[in-house]
């Protein structure tokens, strides 16, 4: 049976940026809720031993099987989102500053671009900075859709973008909410550990 995975850090401890009660709902409800559905849709299917990840990869292509996609798969992209967050800002590695320079110019640039991106995402979805062949990239995905298991693109870190991750707090101000991200909340520790399994 998959697990609610712990977070490192306590649900209030993203405040003012990202608030306990946006956490308590976002981690102990919708995710929760992810997991619950992905342990009752998995039971009595080929995947009942397989990891979330493998169950994910296995289900992407299957019209079949796209209630279990969307639920592993949120799941996944969940767990990736809250390892992307860190209460304990810190200065960005520098091979990955120096990375993010050279693919997008600067780091406001690439700030700036991400923000764009991701506010722009048309309803539900997923905003990304994966390294695909050597280059960094911003990528944009729908619903559970996710790069994680694409083979090519390595994810560095994520923003989800659905309205259950900033209404609370932030009402329809999406870019608000992923502009306090990228500027206060980003584990770029995280970024800089995943860059380095990139291709
Ligand atoms: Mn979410």
């Amino acid at each position: 049976m998959f697990e609610l995975p712990k977070l490192n850090y306590a649900l209030n401890a993203l405040e003012p940026h990202i608030s306990e009660k946006t956490m308590s709902f976002h981690y102990g409800k919708h995710h929760a809720t992810y997991i619950k559905n992905a342990n009752t849709l998995v039971t009595g299917t080929a995947f009942e031993k397989k990891s979330l990840e493998e169950i994910v990869a296995g289900t992407r292509e299957d019209a079949a099987q796209v209630a279990l996609f969307n639920n592993a798969a949120q799941c996944v992209n969940h767990s990736f989102f809250w390892d992307s967050l860190t209460p304990n800002k810190r200065e960005i590695p520098k091979a990955l500053l120096d990375k993010i320079t050279a693919d997008f110019g600067s780091l406001d640039a690439f700030k700036e671009q991400f923000v764009k991106q991701a506010t722009g995402i048309f309803g539900s979805g997923w905003c990304w900075l994966v390294v695909e062949n050597g280059k960094l990239k911003i990528v944009s995905t729908s619903n559970a859709q996710t790069p994680i298991v694409s083979g090519t693109q390595t994810p560095l870190l994520c923003v989800d973008v659905w309205e259950h991750a900033y209404y609370l707090d932030y009402q329809n101000a999406r870019a608000g909410f992923i502009q306090a991200v990228v500027d206060n909340l980003w584990n770029w520790e995280f970024a800089a550990q995943n860059m380095t399994r990139g291709k």
